[in-house]
């Protein structure tokens, strides 16, 4: 559906509505001569910082944010827009879908420009002390993979306990920041009228905060009796594995920083050891009709001295530079990883090529998660392992009788874990200012059933990194769970009489044309809610999520 067939909106009210079109479209056009170069710039130099972590790259990166918040903050053509926006005498859709996209993203700026490069400034910091920062243990500086291997493979809880503190140091480093940061933010949020951050981010991503809220009440009643066995069943093999008794488990015996990761328990083959991961997702991707040998060239996939430990996904200038940002290593997390960030990229790499530049990007943030972790979801099925890793049928079988249990626990493990980061989150705009260290623990007892350590008082929230870096957006994740299931479902039934739950649609490159009619190709035209019923026929509902994870 390309613009151009939309491009001539039906008038209504003659003339007045023609001129107000010419008007948003020379608005448009004004923006993106400004924005648009800036736009780019900025995510050139946010990807060389986090690939190489050097002082001077992060202040290239603070540079040009402060650039592009320059146009988006600028008070009289902030009132423009709002004025063609208010005036609502745009009929053609694709038209209005801009001004209604550009409206959200001047006004979340419109605050004084100190203000907003003050907020910059703070949050490059604490980026770049995330990246920088090796958790000291004994004698090592250890990685954030180091940290996860020693999580994962040692038997020590005395070595486990210190990697997992270890790596929470970066915490303290940057408790002071992070609420200076949250303060700042809702300065912000209160100068425009809102509660707070929390309220003002909802509403410029065009959520309703009580129907989150009540989505994740309704989660919370779901999940929480089939995790609760699932953790107890963990729990007595843990104490096991560590020689301790059930009260002394602690969250690092959990083999996961956060405990947002399903443990592996008992002998597990090792799957990926000697597996070239890229070609892996090379060929998958190929045989849905997604190829993305193109990103693979020019993604950056090692670790490196500096480098940001974690994974992203980019859209550098919506002409198709698209890249990924890695630490491979031949294991099923980075396995999983992969094809989780090239999911991304796939969205990115087929929109709508035709669409104006402010509508050719993801629908949301959810949209771009939930086919993400549909599609990180497949090396757990019995078809893909056979398929990707050459197993024969017995052990392809028996390995997806394994994973799928695995691919539960970690859902439901998941799903427990951003409840912690939604309440948390919330709470900590709220009030900056209250116990934030016992409100954490409050909340990961509640809603993961882990035990706090004891006489610990450290901001051990603060070594989250999505608080500073990607504020208000973990709910979305748990939201992409709901879509990928629904889409997932929506795909079997269009493939025809096929088992969600065997599905990896691996060589069906009707899966890859499903996905991009259905979802990558209306860009950004449709707000989120609408594009999932436009996908899959009806809202968003956790009704999927439940058929796929919790019944046994
Ligand atoms: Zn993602």
């Amino acid at each position: 559906m390309g613009a151009g067939a939309l491009s001539c909106g039906k008038r209504e009210g003659g003339s007045g509505s023609a001129s107000a079109e010419a008007a948003a479209r020379a608005f448009i056009d004004r923006h993106l001569e400004r924005a648009r170069p800036l736009e780019k710039a900025l995510n050139l130099a946010w990807w060389q910082a986090n690939i190489t972590g050097r002082a001077e790259d992060f202040q290239a990166k603070e540079r040009a944010e402060n650039a592009l918040n320059k146009v988006l903050s600028d008070g009289q053509t902030f009132a423009e827009l709002k004025s063609l926006r208010d005036r609502g005498r745009l009929s053609d859709p694709v038209l209005k879908r801009s001004i209604e996209l550009l409206h959200l993203a001047y006004l979340g700026k419109q605050v004084p420009p100190e203000l907003l490069e003050k907020m910059v400034a703070k949050s490059n910091a604490v980026e770049r002390t995330f990246n920088v920062y090796r958790a000291e243990v004994g004698q090592r500086r250890l990685s954030e993979n180091d940290i996860r291997k020693i999580l994962r493979e040692s038997g020590s809880a005395s070595e486990c306990e210190q990697a997992w503190k270890g790596s929470k140091g970066v915490g303290r480093q940057v408790d002071p920041d992070l609420k200076e940061l949250v303060k700042l933010r809702n300065q912000v949020a209160g100068r425009l009228g809102f509660r707070d951050y929390y309220a003002l981010s909802l509403f410029l991503n065009e959520q309703d905060e009580g129907a989150l809220l009540a989505l994740f009440a309704q989660l919370d009643e779901l999940t929480r009796p089939p995790f609760l066995e699932l953790k107890a069943q963990l729990d007595r093999t843990l104490a096991r594995r560590f020689g301790v008794a059930l009260d002394q488990l602690r969250p690092w015996h959990y083999q996961d920083l956060f405990f947002q990761e399903a443990p592996r328990v008992g002998v597990r083959q090792d799957l990926y050891g000697k597996k070239d991961i890229l070609r892996i997702c090379r060929d998958y991707y190929a045989g849905i009709g997604l190829p993305i040998q193109d990103v693979l060239e020019r993604s950056d996939l090692h670790e490196k001295d500096g480098k940001s430990p974690h994974a992203f996904c980019i859209d550098i200038d919506r002409e198709g530079d698209i890249r990924v940002l890695a630490n491979l290593r031949p294991t099923d997390y980075w396995m999983n990883t992969m094809l989780h960030e090239l999911g991304h990229a796939v969205y990115s790499k087929y929109l709508d090529r035709q669409l104006p530049y402010q509508l050719r990007s993801e629908a949301h943030i959810l949209t771009t998660e939930g086919v993400a972790m549909m599609l990180g979801r497949v090396n757990k099925r019995a078809e893909w392992l056979r398929a990707s890793l050459g197993l024969d049928q017995r052990r392809a079988a028996q390995a997806g009788a394994e994973a799928r249990r695995e691919l539960r626990a970690e859902s439901l493990i998941f799903s427990r874990w951003c409840q912690v980061m939604l309440h948390f989150e919330r709470a900590l705009y709220g009030n900056p200012d209250q116990d934030l260290a016992r409100l954490w623990w409050d909340l990961v007892e509640k809603y993961q059933g882990l035990r706090r350590p004891d006489n610990r008082s450290e901001p051990d929230y603060a070594s989250k990194v999505h608080l500073v870096s990607a504020p208000v957006y973990y709910h979305n994740y748990m939201m992409g769970e709901l879509f990928a299931s629904q889409v997932h479902h929506a795909l079997a039934r269009h493939l025809g009489g096929t088992d969600p739950a065997e599905l990896s649609y691996v060589k069906r490159p009707e899966a890859g044309e499903f996905l991009k009619q259905k979802v990558f190709l209306p860009g950004a035209r449709f707000s989120w809610n609408e594009l999932v019923k436009h996908a899959t026929g009806e809202p968003l509902t956790p009704g999927y999520y439940a058929q796929d994870f919790v019944k046994d």
